[in-house]
């Protein structure tokens, strides 16, 4: 199974634009592995949010072996070497170590309900930026975090014009938007609404 995993990981990773079968499959196969459904973070396994273990690993929260590990940036005053899917998902390991996926000042304005701020820095796996991580939102809402890229990445997605459509960016950032390249030193991070299904992006320096 974990071989499979490995393979669907580099099936699915982008830019290949996905179909709702696709996205149905997805789901499945997280479902297997005993990923949860995170809203803002739908695929954590391709972003690399979590790895694999194949011996195993003990989640610091509730102690239970685990074979997937969350890997990306966990804001807490504790040193904490694993935490398995589930207490993320539950809000166990936020609660615990008092501690947060995302810093709650590094994301987009615009969302009003606390409750999806919460599920957010509480409940959902981070991502590794060069950087400070940062949230974008759309429609009163914060997007879903769909994985780094760079603008060939965004070609093959058809979404470059959508992601310039942006005021957060000026002109000189749009251009290095359209220059990027995917592991280079400007990073691109890729974001879609939930609602409209725009495609947003953050970015930052090595
Ligand atoms: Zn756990
Ligand atoms: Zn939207």
């Amino acid at each position: 199974m974990k071989e499979y995993a490995e393979n669907w990981r580099n099936d699915f990773a982008i830019p290949k634009p996905k179909t709702e079968e696709d996205i149905q499959k997805e789901k499945e196969m997280l479902a297997e592995l005993g990923i949860p459904t995170f809203k803002y973070h739908p695929n954590p396994l391709n972003t690399g949010a979590f790895e694999i273990s194949k011996e195993g690993v003990t989640c610091d929260c509730c102690g239970k072996t685990t074979e997937i590990y969350y890997e990306a940036p966990f804001y807490a005053v504790e040193d904490i070497d694993y935490l398995c899917p589930a207490c993320i998902a539950s809000g166990k390991a936020a609660e615990k170590f008092d501690g947060s996926f995302q810093d709650d000042y590094s994301v987009d304005d615009g969302v009003e309900d606390a409750e999806k701020l919460d599920e957010l820095i509480h409940h959902t796996p981070g991502y590794c930026g060069w950087q400070q991580e940062y949230w974008r939102a759309h429609c009163g809402d914060y997007c879903a975090y769909l994985g780094r890229v760079g603008a060939m990445e965004l070609q093959t997605l058809d979404v470059m014009d959508e992601v310039l459509d942006d005021p957060m960016w000026d002109d000189e950032q749009k251009e290095m938007i359209q220059e990027s390249v995917n592991g280079g030193h400007l990073q691109c991070y890729l974001f879609q609404c939930l609602h409209c299904g725009k495609h947003l992006v953050w970015m930052d320096f090595d």
